[in-house]
């Protein structure tokens, strides 16, 4: 009986109600959790929690959470039974073309299904996308912009200094103003180029994190949605929030937890009233509240698929069934590549050579890297594939060890190479560890480092080597680690698992299983889109049944997805204070949880009481600093 008016209207059925119960139990879940949590311990390398199992809320948390598992199972029995109705879909991407790419791979399965899939992304992508028969939107947003500002603030979310603070906040804010915008008119207007388009309005949203207004959207056209994305975005204890750096220690899992929270409370204090304007002004929602905005995503268990498999990135215990990881994702072109005559000749002339290429990362001094490029090829004894984009590489004449190359397809280059060299960009890891090669990460900023972990701990490639204090000396070391028959038989095996399966199928498998797909269909025809609800025969229908059999009964639009329903204040009170004590540390200084090089500052902690203290609402849980490990019992 959760939702006993809308039962009596008639308006939502059952699976729909299952769906809207799945989205609250998360928040309903973590407040249980903080208000009966006795201590949290971080031990060898998991974090313990002690909870108070006479906590009256678990109680009442019990027999909910068990309809939540019989719902989940009935769920679970009806996979694949379903056909899923023809829809309009609008992926909204912002971020590099290599972000892109797997977005038009995935878009053209959709379309084979019959969907109508619009991909909507920077301008300068739109030939890419169209030329792969996918309808096209212009997002706001440079991309090159957004990597700049990456590498000024030196990888870092917020920029540490206040001339950083001064400048690049008010223009970035700026921007994600006009990217807001620009997903809203995505996912409702025709393409501004195209005068002959037909209009669109979508029904199935498909988005990555940084394009921002995903969400919102769903909420203020009641459609489904679904995150995907190429890298880590969901709190784990097993590993940190990719954009953030994490000291090692016994507190490590907890710290990694944290640094979720934290990156979230950080990315949404900066931008919480550009979002809000977007959501009153141009979607007439209201606005969202310090606790509410960090976590909207994981709050409402918006279903997400990571493009990266398991084997690679072992999946973390503690994401939940809304989470899925299926493969990495390429758009190849190597087939119709047609290599020239001096490339051809230099791979001919000697044994297979090493690969360098630092994609379109702005380098801050390029001859200088050249020169340890190639000191580090001759040092190690290799010949050399170096790629020209990062600047001034072809300035010098290269030695004969070393061919520089223009923009080249990896899919064709890799399995021509022993070793891969890169800045671990998401897209270049994936192309290099399918290859089967062992690899060398040269992270400049942001997720860099974090597929440099990923590289070494699947020991397919020495400990990573940053940009920052990069050698020749160091280089030429990696270079020759990697001949070692370990690390080549493990990048062997772990590019013979990726290329077993299709990230893409596996992805559309993913989408399709986490739509909510008896509340979506039509009562009459499980093919066809519910779009109204005849309320004297109490059926969902579609347009032409409705218009057909049952014109001029009482009806009502219809609608299956509700993102509307947050925790009610009073809930959610412990969960502001959490994370605005997050907000408060992090204006301090962040020194204390996200040691970024520069020096601690006293008094800075996360939460101003510690753990368990007493309040006139009972023990508040604050992210305090753990306590020591003690053996149990
Ligand atoms: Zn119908
Ligand atoms: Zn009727």
């Amino acid at each position: 009986m959760a939702e006993p008016e809308k039962e009596a209207h008639g308006f939502v059925g059952a699976a729909a109600d299952a769906f809207l119960r799945r989205r609250i139990h998360r928040q309903r879940m973590r407040t249980a959790g903080l208000r009966a949590l006795r201590e949290v311990v971080s031990q060898a390398d998991l974090m313990r929690m002690d909870f108070d199992d006479a906590a009256e809320v678990f109680g009442r948390a019990a027999p909910w959470m068990t309809s939540y598992d019989a719902e989940v199972a009935r769920t679970r029995r009806r996979r694949g039974q379903t056909r899923v109705p023809c829809l309009s879909v609008v992926m909204l991407v912002v971020g590099t073309r290599g972000d892109v790419q797997p977005f038009v791979v995935i878009g053209t399965r959709l379309a084979r299904k019959n969907h109508r899939v619009r991909l909507a992304t920077h301008a300068e992508f739109r030939p890419m996308v169209e030329s792969a028969g996918l309808e096209f939107y212009p997002l706001a947003g440079d991309p090159r912009e957004l990597v700049e500002y990456m590498i000024r603030t030196g990888g870092r979310l917020v920029p540490t200094r206040l001339d950083h603070i001064v400048e690049d906040v008010p223009r970035k804010r700026a921007v994600i103003g006009e990217i807001l915008e620009s997903t809203w008119r995505a996912c409702t207007e025709q393409d501004p180029d195209d005068p002959a388009a037909k209009p669109f309005s979508a029904e199935w949203i498909i988005a990555n994190p940084p394009s921002y207004g995903h969400i919102h959207c769903a909420e203020a056209l009641d459609v489904p949605l679904h995150m995907v994305f190429t890298m880590p975005w969901t709190a784990t204890s097993a590993f940190p929030h990719p954009m953030t750096r994490v000291p090692a220690g016994e507190h490590r899992p907890v710290r990694n937890f944290l640094s979720y929270g934290v990156a979230n409370a950080l990315m949404w204090g900066g931008v919480a009233d550009v979002v809000n304007g977007f959501r009153e002004n141009s979607l007439g929602l209201s606005s969202i509240d310090l606790a509410q905005g960090p976590s909207l995503l994981e709050d409402a268990e918006v279903p997400l698929t990571y493009l990266f498999p398991e084997s690679v990135v072992p999946r973390p215990p503690d994401w939940g069934p809304h989470i899925d990881l299926t493969n990495f994702v390429f758009l190849d072109k190597g087939q119709t590549f047609e290599p020239p005559p001096e490339l051809e000749a230099f791979l001919a002339a000697g044994k297979p050579p090493i690969y360098v290429g630092f994609g379109s990362t702005v380098v801050p001094d390029p001859a200088a890297l050249t020169r340890t490029v190639f000191q580090a090829l001759a040092n190690a004894g290799a010949r050399g594939i170096v790629s020209r984009g990062w600047g001034d590489v072809g300035h010098e004449a290269p030695p004969p060890h070393v061919h520089v190359i223009d923009d080249t397809p990896h899919d064709w280059l890799f399995p021509r190479c022993s070793v891969v060299c890169h800045h671990g960009g998401a897209g270049t890891t994936a192309a290099g560890l399918r290859a089967g090669l062992p690899t060398v990460v040269v992270p400049f900023f942001g997720d860099q480092f974090f597929w440099g972990q990923i590289v070494a701990d699947a020991g397919a490639g020495p400990p990573c080597l940053p940009a920052s204090d990069l050698t020749a000396e160091k280089l030429a070391e990696a270079f020759t680690a990697c001949m070692a028959s370990e690390i080549r038989g493990n990048a062997r095996t772990l590019g013979r698992r990726i290329r077993a399966k299709d990230g893409a199928d596996m992805t559309v498998a993913s989408l399709y299983r986490q739509l909510p797909l008896r509340a979506m269909r039509c009562a009459r025809d499980p093919g066809h889109l519910a779009t109204v609800y005849c309320d004297p025969c109490r059926l969902r229908l579609c347009q032409s049944c409705y218009h057909d059999t049952h014109d001029g009964h009482r009806s009502h639009p219809y609608r299956y997805v509700d993102w509307s329903i947050r925790p009610v204040r009073k809930v959610s009170r412990e969960l502001r204070d959490f994370v605005a004590d997050a907000v408060g540390a992090v204006r301090a200084g962040l020194g204390e949880i996200l040691p970024l090089g520069a020096p601690r500052r006293s008094g800075v902690v996360v939460g101003t009481r510690e753990r368990g203290e007493k309040t006139a609402r009972g023990v508040v849980w604050k992210a305090g600093r753990p306590e020591p490990s003690q053996p149990p019992g």
